[in-house]
């Protein structure tokens, strides 16, 4: 648990005090249900006092799209006057779930323009990102329950159900419904926010129980018709390339979890999921125990993220171009994958 320090709460009171001060929250580009929300409790918790907004450099999934005010989202991308106009008044920018400053996309330059103050609350190892204060701390599940300190230690009496049921989304998506990285404080932070009366069930449907037909079929698809298993390395690749993903009507969020799945086969260890997308290739990687695999990420794809779960991107080849350098990437990793749990 990393609680903020004296100056950062009251930099906020002082932030909360004065009505004419602006926020701008910034989850990562591609925002997952922790970058989501965390943004979105945050901006429950400044609503009250301040004139904030949430801006994603690019569009969420579907099944984050039910949270009270997510339609008040700015996407970046489609509302990029507007967005520098905000990022340019703000007195205070929240740099939500990322700490490297490329992972804010497109609004990397914006936000570097501003003269905002800047603030990072993020749970991702080797933070880079310029700002003025960060909270960062790797030993928890999610950057949600870092919000849920950082409310804490602000205002205990600012926690309501929207807030509660925000960063409940944040730790649920980013544990695989409290199937990794959790800790003791993860149980007694949603414990707590039952107090608020979030409804577990509506919120577990409305994020996992949500397939449309052509995502449930392309999972299908990708696991029987797309699905390497190296077994000699105890890793399996899954690629699914631009046409592929048109095939089976692609949504932003489909491919969500398809990663973690070959990871339920025995022998086992280590999963990639390599789509095009946006005109490159992102790669997604899991692994379980000690095999590090966000190193190969940072190696090879100028990415990174956690010990178990990283991602990265190949910006010239195609995705079956991607499968194949990936495999002499794995061969020359063996060590790392092969690292025994
Ligand atoms: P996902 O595979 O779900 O997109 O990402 C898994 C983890 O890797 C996340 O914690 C995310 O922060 C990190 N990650 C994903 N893509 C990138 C990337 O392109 N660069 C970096 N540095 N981290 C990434
Ligand atoms: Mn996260």
């Amino acid at each position: 648990m990393k609680i903020p320090n004296t100056e950062i709460v009251q930099l906020i009171k002082d932030i909360q005090n004065n009505k004419s001060k602006k926020v701008v929250i910034i989850p990562h580009v591609n925002p997952d249900g922790d970058a989501i929300g965390s943004s979105m409790a945050l901006l429950h918790f400044f609503s009250e006092s301040n004139n904030v907004k949430v801006i994603a450099p690019s569009s969420f999934p579907e099944f984050l799209k039910w949270l009270p005010n997510a339609n008040e989202v700015l996407d970046y991308k489609l509302n990029t006057t507007e967005s520098d106009a905000l990022i340019e008044e703000a007195s205070l920018i929240i740099i939500a779930d990322h700490n490297a400053a490329d992972r804010s996309g497109d609004i990397e330059d914006a936000i570097a323009k501003s003269g905002a103050v800047k603030l990072m609350i993020d749970h991702h190892p080797e933070p880079s990102y310029p700002v003025d204060y960060q909270i960062s701390c790797i030993s928890v599940s999610s950057t949600a329950e870092l919000v849920y300190n950082f409310i804490s230690e602000i205002n205990t009496s600012a926690f309501n159900v929207k807030i509660a049921s925000a960063i409940y989304v944040g730790i649920m998506t980013d544990t695989g419904n409290f199937m990794h990285n959790v800790h003791p404080d993860t149980f007694k932070i949603v414990s707590d926010l039952m107090e608020y009366k979030i409804d577990r069930d509506y919120i577990y449907n409305q994020v996992f129980n949500n397939y449309s037909l052509g995502r449930m079929r392309l999972l299908g698809y990708a696991l029987s018709d797309k699905m390497e298993v190296i077994e000699s390395l105890g890793t399996a690749i899954i690629s699914l390339n631009k046409e592929e993903l048109e095939r089976f009507n692609y949504q932003v969020g489909d491919t969500e979890g398809f990663v973690n799945m070959p990871l339920a086969i025995q022998g086992v260890n280590a999963s990639i999921l390599v789509m095009e997308r946006d005109g490159e290739v992102k790669l997604s990687f899991r692994s379980k125990g000690d095999i590090a695999i966000n190193t190969i990420a940072k190696k090879y794809f100028g990415g990174g993220g956690h010990k178990n779960a990283a991602g990265g991107v190949e910006k010239v080849l195609s995705a079956d171009e991607t499968v194949k350098k990936l495999e002499e990437i794995l061969l020359d990793n063996k060590e790392i994958l092969t690292n025994q749990l």
